[in-house]
């Protein structure tokens, strides 16, 4: 079954949702071992995605991704600009040659993450992003392989989500802002990996809501 982008506004909109709903939650893990601006800087994202995302819909997915990126890496700041920014430049490029099922969309979202990997010269285990956005893509290319329901899909993908952001309170940084402090971020969950499951769990909902 081929994917279309119909739902693009409506996941901007849960996402938006999310992230001011544990603004604060989310600022004081970012103000323990960072500078405090995440939220500030994906909402300042996904405001712009908001005035594009009506232009989305039409696309196509290499389309879709290049606006999506384009946008990022313009109107957001810090770390997570460009990283963010890059996923979506290098999923353009992917979805290019690949499917338009699930399997494919999980190929493009996979070579993605490696970009982001390459460009924050980063990796899991580092006490970022990455120890969400890893596992789950690694669990999407796995998973899509065979039949899973989209429920059972969501759910494993939930759960991998949230098992790495737990994952980065005994982590060390060695990346960002954080790892100035080193071994004093022990302790403490990364505000990147918590913002990223959110958003994982905001997209879910949407998806099942609109394929159940
Ligand atoms: P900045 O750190 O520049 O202020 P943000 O506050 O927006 O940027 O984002 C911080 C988040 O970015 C961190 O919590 C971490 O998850 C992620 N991050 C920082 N550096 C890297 C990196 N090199 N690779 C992957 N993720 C990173
Ligand atoms: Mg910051």
């Amino acid at each position: 079954m081929s994917i279309t982008p119909i739902l693009m506004p409506e996941i901007f909109q849960a996402i938006e949702q999310i992230i001011q709903e544990n603004e604060e939650a989310v600022t004081a893990l970012d103000q323990e071992i960072g500078d405090g601006d995440h939220v500030y800087n994906l909402l300042r994202g996904v405001e712009a995605l908001r005035k594009v995302e009506s232009d989305l819909t039409e696309l196509a997915w290499p389309e879709v991704w290049k606006k999506v990126g384009m946008t990022v890496m313009s109107k957001v700041g810090g770390a997570s600009g460009s990283l963010y920014g890059t996923i979506f430049i290098a999923m353009s490029k992917s979805a290019q040659n690949k499917a338009n099922d699930k399997h494919g969309f999980a190929q493009s979202f996979r070579d993605g993450v490696e970009a982001m990997k390459k460009r924050g010269k980063s990796d899991v285990g580092e006490k970022t992003m990455l120890d969400v956005w890893s596992p789950v893509a690694d669990l999407l290319l796995e998973l899509t392989t065979g039949d899973v329901e989209l429920e059972a899909l969501l759910q494993q993908v939930n759960d991998t989500a949230e098992k790495g952001v737990e994952a980065t309170r005994d982590m060390v940084a060695t990346k960002g802002r954080a790892a100035f402090i080193g071994e004093r971020t022990r302790g403490h969950l990364d505000a990147g990996a918590k913002t990223a499951q959110l958003m994982i769990a905001a997209t879910s909902a949407v998806l099942l809501k609109n394929t159940g």
